[in-house]
């Protein structure tokens, strides 16, 4: 169970290591949520302080369930990495890979937003994710409906069955069964930047992976920690799976702004 995270002293031997890495999430953690999640932006003290991180040394990764592009373009860090759709696609050194058995999901999700068109759900935004498909419902004026609706769609549509359906803050996605998630990404990651420690930052139930992949690198003696972001929508889970807990977006750019303290000579 998480304990709030009131000042850096508990981050310290994380931080002792070189390089050091964070890897966070960026919806909910890094950029507060908004009604339309085409707004969505980083928040600035938040950028400001993860560019002086790399200036200092330290490896920053982006592990998120937005599309590679449209992760780059929220945060704007050339020199960060990627792993977008939850892990599907990386992006490190400047290059995007994707593996080879997600192409025919790409065709799959394509039929599966065909298939949805027909059924009117106001409010709910389909967003195409290539080999991923999320359905946004946030902005429907009844929730619940809505949901029920995006599920009768995604029943009633034979391409979706070849997806995993997953649930999210106000979001459905359909996801190839594939095993890679954002806590594969959170090992593949911390390999690709060398990373001598990580530290995990999430919001939401998705990010349960992530912190899962923390232990992971526990396991093979990387010092790893974990910490969620609290709002007052936060799943119970995601506070249970993690060491610390920040207040919101405004806790997240504290901490930033404390390791960058720390870490400068
Ligand atoms: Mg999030």
């Amino acid at each position: 169970m998480a304990e709030e995270l009131r000042d850096i002293e508990p981050l310290r031997p994380l931080l002792d290591r070189k390089p050091f890495a964070i890897l966070s999430d960026i919806d909910g953690t890094l950029a507060p949520i908004v009604a339309n999640p085409e707004d969505a932006h980083i928040s600035p003290r938040a950028r400001d302080a993860l560019l002086v991180l790399i200036e200092l040394g330290a490896g920053v990764g982006f592990i998120t369930g937005r599309a590679l592009e449209k992760a780059r373009e929220i945060v704007d860090i050339p020199a960060a990495y990627f792993a977008g759709n939850h892990g599907l696609n990386i992006a490190a050194d400047g290059l995007a890979e994707a593996p080879e058995e997600l192409r025919p999901y790409v065709a799959w999700a394509q039929q599966v937003i065909r298939d949805a068109s027909g059924i009117k759900i106001p409010g709910v935004i389909v967003e195409d994710k290539g080999p991923v498909v999320a359905f946004h419902y946030r902005m429907a004026d009844e929730e619940e409906p809505a949901r029920a609706a995006i599920e009768r769609a995604i029943g009633l549509s034979e391409a979706a069955r070849n997806f995993r359906v997953q649930q999210g803050r106000k979001v459905i996605e359909l996801r190839p069964p594939i095993a890679i998630d954002k806590g594969t990404a959170v090992e593949t990651l911390a390999m690709r930047l060398g990373a001598e420690s990580v530290l995990t930052m999430g919001d939401d139930a998705t990010d349960l992976d992530m912190f899962r992949g923390a232990g992971a690198l526990r396991e093979r003696g990387i010092p790893a920690a974990s910490v969620a972001v609290w709002s007052y929508e936060v799943q119970p889970e995601v506070l249970e799976g993690t060491d610390y807990f920040v207040r919101g977006v405004e806790g997240v750019e504290w901490m930033l702004e404390e390791i960058v303290k720390a870490l400068r000579p």
